[in-house]
């Protein structure tokens, strides 16, 4: 059933120009008893959209499906991917898009559902999500904007009043998700695989125009795409090292050309320092571990170069080289952006040779002696805040005494103070505290929800009342799992 517009979309949905056989028209699922369970305001006003005077019935309705604004055309997408190495043909399974907002500014932004029903792409997958990991991903994905890293937002959980079966039964749920698109990595797999190059040749048009304007007629457009990309997700990943996260599952179908962050199904945040770490209960073998997720970025982006070889240059041999160079280069641009990206957590002005040195002593020191991610910049940046015993060891204060005087070089405290504050949160969403609120919440309350999204909305800022959400837990007898597909 279509409704009036009265949440103001200002859809046009450019998404339609691309090539069908990648876009299935696909309706929602009418939902048995939507109820809201949040709504970003702060998010709809960005966009420009009324929804404070709406009722939450109206809202209800809406974000779940049950009424289709005027304007809407729905599709669900193709796409292929490597998941965990693996080639496999796969597409929006349980997401449909409802439209591309274009805000005042006139920015696009695809809206879409996630866990709204079957699609053409649902394989074994009943289509459908749950409220926890729903909730989950909207606290995840607005902690990581207002961490400032690029990410798909959240506007809306609606509860379906329905039961999904996973392991146990559980409260069916949509969110509405907010991207600027959902082309990924394996969108473009999906026509190489097809070898169709006349429509990948349409796909990159539509995401040049769309993410890479200023590519527009230059030369070696090609090769130019995936430089960009690869800027923008050596950017992205080096932004989850500085806050210590760990997306889970990088296949290449999560990863977007717009280099925003997709897809938070068993994504976490590290406590204790391990660059080992991984919490996905699938993932046996640490392939997406903290610290390799650089090396898996750099495989994607060689899945992606791949991709684009029959349109390299007419001899083959020529096309891989190039791509082959070209990906190449990731390692020497990610050390750079990684080690400035240390420094400026560490408020070391220019480059000394010792730098690198001391930013590994340092984390083998946190390694070693168990400490807090956060927690240790946190005591870095603010000297009274985090005082746990740990920071006074010896072995700590030595290794204080060497960054001071390194700091010394260049000298300059305020450049250095301000940089430190923008680089180290003093607060993210620690698993424990996102667990606890999704218990409460799945009673109804949202109080704890609302709290934390509160407080993540202000990470660099020092807060009163905020001690209980900075402690570090102690590590568990019982490893935190996440999990795919809940
Ligand atoms: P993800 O791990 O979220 O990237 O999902 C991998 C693939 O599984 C995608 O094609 C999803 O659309 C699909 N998928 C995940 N959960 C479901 C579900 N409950 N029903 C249908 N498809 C799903
Ligand atoms: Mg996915």
């Amino acid at each position: 059933m279509a409704v009036d517009n009265k949440i103001e979309w200002n859809f046009n949905n450019t998404y339609l120009s691309l090539p069908k056989i990648m876009l299935s028209e696909q309706k929602p699922d009418i939902v048995e008893k939507p109820e809201v369970v949040i709504i970003n305001h702060a998010l709809s006003k960005e966009l420009g959209l009324n929804l404070l005077d709406l009722d939450d019935k109206y809202l209800a309705s809406v974000f779940s499906g049950n009424s289709l604004p005027d304007g809407s055309k729905t599709i669900s997408m193709a796409y292929a991917g490597h998941q965990f190495g693996h080639f496999t043909i796969l597409g929006d399974g349980r997401a449909i898009t409802i439209g591309e907002h274009v805000t005042q500014n006139n920015q696009g932004f695809e809206i879409q559902f996630k866990g709204s029903g079957k699609t053409k792409f649902s394989r074994d997958g009943d289509g459908k999500a749950a409220l926890g990991p729903m909730l989950r991903e909207y606290i995840i994905s607005e902690a990581m904007h207002y961490l400032n890293i690029p990410t798909t937002r959240s506007l809306a959980v609606i509860k379906t009043g329905e039961k999904v079966i996973r392991e146990t039964e559980l409260k069916g749920a949509i969110l509405t998700r907010v991207a600027t698109s959902h082309l990924r990595v394996g969108t473009f797999q999906y026509f190489a695989y097809k070898k169709d190059d006349s429509n990948l040749k349409t796909l990159i048009n539509f995401t040049i125009n769309k993410h890479y304007p200023s590519l527009k007629n230059k030369e070696n457009l090609y090769l130019n795409l995936i430089d960009k990309l690869m800027e923008k997700q050596i950017d992205l990943i080096v932004n989850w090292m500085r806050v210590g996260f760990i997306h889970g599952v990088m296949n290449t179908d999560n990863m977007a050309l717009s280099g925003e962050t997709i897809d938070y199904g068993p994504c976490a945040f590290m406590d204790q320092y391990d660059p080992k770490s991984v919490f996905s209960s699938i993932d046996h073998f640490g392939r997406y571990a903290y610290y390799n997720q650089p090396t898996i970025a750099k495989w994607n982006l060689a899945r992606f170069a791949e991709c684009l070889i029959p349109l390299l240059d007419s001899n083959k041999d020529k096309a891989i080289k190039l791509a082959t160079d070209k990906i190449n280069e990731f390692d020497s641009n990610y050390e750079k952006k990684w080690l400035g990206m240390m420094r400026d957590k560490l408020g070391m002005i220019g480059n000394q040779k010792e730098d690198e040195v001391l930013i590994l002593d340092l984390l083998q020191w946190m390694h070693i002696n168990k400490a807090d991610y956060t927690n240790t910049f946190c005591n870095l940046t603010y000297e009274n805040m985090i005082n746990d015993k740990i920071f006074h060891k010896d072995d700590f204060l030595k290794w204080k005494e060497r960054w001071k005087i390194r700091l010394s070089v260049n000298n300059n405290d305020k450049t250095s103070e301000k940089t430190m504050k923008k680089s180290n949160p003093v607060v993210i969403p620690r698993n424990h505290l996102v667990e606890d609120a999704l218990k409460t919440a799945e009673t109804g309350d949202l109080e704890k929800t609302n709290r934390l999204l509160k407080v993540l909305s202000e990470p660099y800022k020092i807060q009163s009342s905020i001690q209980d959400l900075q402690i570090s837990p102690k590590p568990s007898k019982i490893p935190y799992k996440t999990f795919c597909g809940t």
